[in-house]
């Protein structure tokens, strides 16, 4: 069976938070790499992708490089990593970036503005290789040897979650920037709904990647802000039955002796309920292979 592997470049939500307190599970903001064999399939270009392109420069030097890019939404955490992705600047590459229409603009106009002349001195326009802004919706598709699949998440604009599924039944889920419903809004009818429809999303994914931002306090004063608590993403890992969950999208200030500690009761909290799900918090420069 062709090699699948997942490698986290960005681990942390909102605003890169480099420093001594975050050295083991990383600083830059989300930017996740999925390997089956040769194809490349990246999620989000936050900060992490300045490293993953240049790790991609040093892979069989002198041969083009190509690439599937899906954009959950154009937050900053999400995209400002990609000015500073070099493989994008070289003209025999070619990448595919994948998101849908957000508020107001489409996708591309969007994603493009970041790098206006009132915000970086190179335009997309400049940048050499071949880009390609594939506008999507929630119908499934596929990409090389994957079948794509997306789910509007519970987030301020527009968000999607995406799931890839290869030959041989594996998956990989990438849910972030996402808001249980029940949690904000009171367990009604419709929001338990919602809820068990990200669920069946997930179902028996190999690997969830899930947005896990704040602790049951931070949570109090954050309600609304688009983010999950931890708990609910172990919760939502173990009613999925998926094998592996990466708790993502770290608080900025949680420093890595948190995010230890987080780990070992997310375990704790497993074992409890009688799962088996392998549950840990994403790592960069650390990978999965499914
Ligand atoms: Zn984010
Ligand atoms: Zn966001």
């Amino acid at each position: 069976m062709t090699p699948l592997k997942v490698r986290f470049w960005g681990t942390r939500g909102s605003i890169p938070a480099p420093g001594k307190s975050t050295l083991k599970y990383g600083g830059n903001t989300s930017c996740v790499e999925v390997r089956h064999g040769d194809d490349v399939y990246i999620f989000d270009s936050g900060t992490g992708i300045r490293e993953l392109g240049m790790d991609m420069m040093g892979r069989n030097p002198g041969q083009a490089k190509r690439g599937h890019i899906f954009i959950g939404h154009t937050h900053w955490d999400h995209i400002q990593g990609f000015p500073f992705f070099v493989p994008a600047y070289i003209p025999k590459n070619k990448f595919t970036i994948h998101s849908v229409k957000s508020i107001g603009d489409s996708f591309e106009n969007i994603f493009r503005r970041q790098m206006g002349i009132n915000y970086f001195p190179v335009e997309v326009g400049d940048m050499a290789s071949q880009l390609e802004f594939h506008h999507i919706d929630t119908r499934p598709y596929e990409a090389e040897d994957a079948v794509v699949k997306t789910i509007y998440t519970n987030h301020p604009g527009v968000n999607l979650a995406y799931r890839l599924d290869f030959p041989g039944g594996r998956s990989v889920v990438y849910l972030t920037d996402h808001e249980n419903h029940a949690a904000f809004s009171g367990p009604s009818e419709l929001a338990l709904r919602q809820d068990r429809c990200i669920e069946d999303f997930c179902r028996n994914a190999d690997l969830l990647i899930c947005d896990s931002q704040y602790t049951d306090e931070e949570y109090e004063l954050k309600r609304g802000w688009g983010h999950s608590r931890w708990k609910d993403s172990v919760d939502l890992g173990i009613k999925a039955e998926v094998k592996r969950l990466a708790l993502f999208h770290h608080e900025p200030v949680r420093s890595d002796d948190a995010l230890d500690a987080i780990a070992v009761e997310a375990r704790s909290i497993a074992g409890k309920r009688g799962s088996s799900i392998d549950v840990f918090c994403a790592e960069e420069s650390k990978g999965v292979a499914l």
